[in-house]
């Protein structure tokens, strides 16, 4: 069992503002714990590569990704996005290289050269639209990452779960008409972005989970509609939107789940992805605020990802 643990030094330097959540500590946070636990030495490092134009117009109209091209601050005076999102002289960089990952990840993940892996890139994507990024996202990575597996590996079933606690409109709205991909998301509501269309067999599942949603509710809400729909939809490979902010300690949110829970999810992924996708599964960072729950949270995730390898004793 391999997992890879794919970054690039870029995802460091993006910086939306001084004190803003979405910062690089996270990315350090999550570096930490996986040293801490002694998790690192068990993955495979890999170094990430830039998404290229192609690629990024697949999921993106032409217009927007020249409209980010040409927004890229030269001097150190940030470019405002939406009110939530801003780009400093490495953002462009850093979207392109969260984005590149996620591709590269496909890329190795369907050559068998690795099981599974794990993004640790920001800024995260999934609130990215084909035409418009906002919340804190650019470039929808996990996006750019499902038109690799269906355009140049021709996959025909491509599931993205999205367990952040933020509804995934960015992926929702890109693949609203895409029958190759079943876009499955899971989100506090009413809350931020305050989207989610309605239910289409095969081809998008919303869960909304009013706040307060503790451990027992998220995992009845995945074992009775998540996973079931995931079975009969059959994936070639699972994507995951790893955000880690439904954490009862996350300050953005009203979400009472736990590491144990993002466990617990990945581990019924992993099984649904033994039995219909070989065990492909790529997942990648989306949110998670708190430092030492994203820390942890992260963690567990990967050890799950792991597998056997994390666990030699059992
Ligand atoms: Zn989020």
């Amino acid at each position: 069992m391999t997992t890879a643990y794919i970054t690039h030094p870029s995802t460091e330097q993006h910086k939306i503002s001084e004190n803003h959540p979405e910062c690089p500590e996270r990315i350090w946070a999550i570096h930490d714990a996986l040293i801490g636990s002694r998790l690192m030495d068990l993955l495979l490092p890999i170094t990430a590569a830039p998404a290229q134009r192609a690629q990024l117009e697949l999921a993106h109209g032409k217009d927007y990704v020249d409209f980010i091209f040409a927004a890229q601050p030269t001097a150190d005076q940030p470019v405002q996005i939406d009110p939530d999102t801003a780009m400093n002289t490495h953002t462009l960089e850093a979207a392109l290289h969260a984005a590149g990952a996620v591709a590269l990840a496909v890329d190795k993940v369907m050559a068998g050269e690795i099981n599974n892996a794990f993004c640790a890139v920001r800024p995260p994507g999934h609130h990215a639209e084909r035409n418009r990024g906002m919340g804190f996202c650019i470039f929808n990575s996990i996006a750019v990452g499902a038109y690799q597996a269906l355009e140049k590996h021709q996959l025909s079933r491509v599931a993205i779960v999205d367990f952040d606690v933020h509804h995934g409109n960015g992926s929702e709205d890109i693949f609203q008409d895409e029958a190759r991909v079943l876009f499955c998301s899971s989100y506090q509501h009413p809350f931020y972005p305050y989207s989610g269309g309605a239910n289409v067999e095969n081809r998008r599942l919303n869960i909304p989970l009013t706040s307060g949603t503790a451990s027992q509710q998220f995992r009845e809400a995945y074992e009775q509609h998540c996973f079931p729909t995931l079975e009969a939809f059959k994936p070639e490979l699972i994507l995951i939107s790893a955000g880690f902010d439904a954490h009862t300690a996350d300050p953005l949110a009203s979400l009472c789940l736990d590491e144990a829970d993002f466990a617990w999810v990945t581990a019924q992924l992993m099984q649904i992805a033994a039995k219909n996708a070989d065990g492909k599964i790529v997942s990648s960072l989306e949110g998670g605020y708190e430092l030492g729950a994203l820390g942890r949270s992260a963690a567990a995730h990967v050890k799950e990802l792991l597998g056997a390898a994390a666990k030699p004793s059992e």
